[in-house]
């Protein structure tokens, strides 16, 4: 396990010393499985630079923000619990945990997911719940983070049981997870069997997070398939991990082999210190629509970008953007999905 710049420097010799800048900043949290992985001989590796810190972490771009993607807005705007966001009319996302199997490095939540505080608090959980409970107008509960896998076990399962028990007008619960992509082990048979079980009385969704097609193990694939719920995947568009249309399609073929469909591929997000692997909204565009004719329909991600003002997603298509300016830069007109809303949405420049 690397958790600090000592462990780092058993698998890099030769690593920047000024690095101990960006793990004050940020951490550092790498797997033993996961550094078996990485190609430690070649800092371009992929996997590389999803999990070393690099330097370029300690540039803030202007126009980034320690909240990208305005889940602050939200968190408050109906019930005041910290752990739930009520953002859609139809579904809640609870924040189940602060906790992840690492830290990626494009985090999107970086600010939060790399603090000491656990977001977790039982009164605040209980409150959650309670509002789940009696808001009829949810249809689904999304558990996220940090990373549910990472909650304590009891009461994560508390949530499924809860749920189904409680609350009639929920119709499914869908887990955002990364955690099994660095300890495939995470999904033990005891942890398959509650969830394979809950499906049976409520459609259980699993929502990976996988960037890469060398995530895809033997491992991995052996520990998802132990899950007998419906997959897909979401991803960050990265440059320099998975910004060509090879990347994209090696991914996607990847996560077939997983028992996975690809469902989303995120511009993103204007996170502190990520503007590396930031690429301009029309490259991205480009390399979605470069996947065409090369594989099926069905095996290419939506581009969606996610509004820094919390008005959630939109296809980055033409369906919900009004007009779009070249004049000073890239700036784009959105209508809200949900809402009245309208949001100046400007690329970085
Ligand atoms: S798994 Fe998600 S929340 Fe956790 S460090 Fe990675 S990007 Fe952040």
């Amino acid at each position: 396990m690397i958790n600090n710049f000592d462990d780092l420097k058993k698998f890099q010799p030769d690593i920047n010393p000024e690095i101990k800048q960006v793990i004050e900043k940020y951490g550092v949290h790498i797997t033993e499985y996961y550094a078996n992985l990485v190609d430690w001989k070649n800092p371009n590796d992929a996997l590389y630079k999803i999990v070393v810190p690099c330097m370029k972490e300690l540039v803030d771009k202007k126009d980034e923000l320690e909240d990208p993607i305005g889940d602050d807005s939200q968190i408050f705007k109906t019930l005041k619990t910290k752990m739930l966001i009520h953002r859609y009319p139809d579904r809640v996302l609870l924040l189940t945990t602060n906790k992840c199997a690492s830290r990626c490095r494009y985090c999107f939540r970086k600010c939060k997911v790399f603090g000491n505080n656990d977001i977790f608090d039982e009164q605040e959980f209980k409150k959650s719940l309670e509002y789940i409970k009696n808001t009829k107008s949810i249809s689904e509960v999304v558990l996220s983070g940090g990373d549910p896998f990472c909650m304590p076990r009891e009461k994560f399962k508390q949530v499924f049981e809860f749920i189904i028990s409680e609350c009639l007008h929920i119709k499914g619960i869908r887990i955002h997870s990364r955690a099994f992509v660095y300890n495939p082990d995470i999904i033990t048979d005891d942890l398959a069997d509650f969830l394979n079980s809950m499906n049976k009385k409520l459609p259980i969704i699993l929502m990976t997070h996988i960037v890469h097609a060398r995530e895809v193990t033997d491992n991995l694939c052996n520990s998802l398939k132990k899950l007998d719920l419906i997959k897909v995947n979401q991803a960050p568009l990265l440059k320099g991990v998975n910004g060509t249309v090879e990347d994209l399609i090696n991914l996607s073929w990847a996560l077939v082999k997983a028992g996975v469909l690809p469902h989303y591929l995120h511009y993103l997000d204007k996170a502190k210190g990520t503007s590396y692997f930031r690429m301009s909204i029309d490259e991205a565009r480009e390399l979605v629509a470069g996947m065409w004719g090369h594989i099926g329909g069905h095996l290419i991600p939506k581009l969606i970008l996610d509004l820094p003002d919390g008005q959630g997603k939109i296809a980055l298509d033409k369906s919900f953007i009004l007009s779009e300016d070249y004049s000073d830069g890239h700036s784009l007109t959105i209508k809200s999905t949900y809402s009245d809303k309208v949001s100046v949405y400007k690329e970085q420049k």
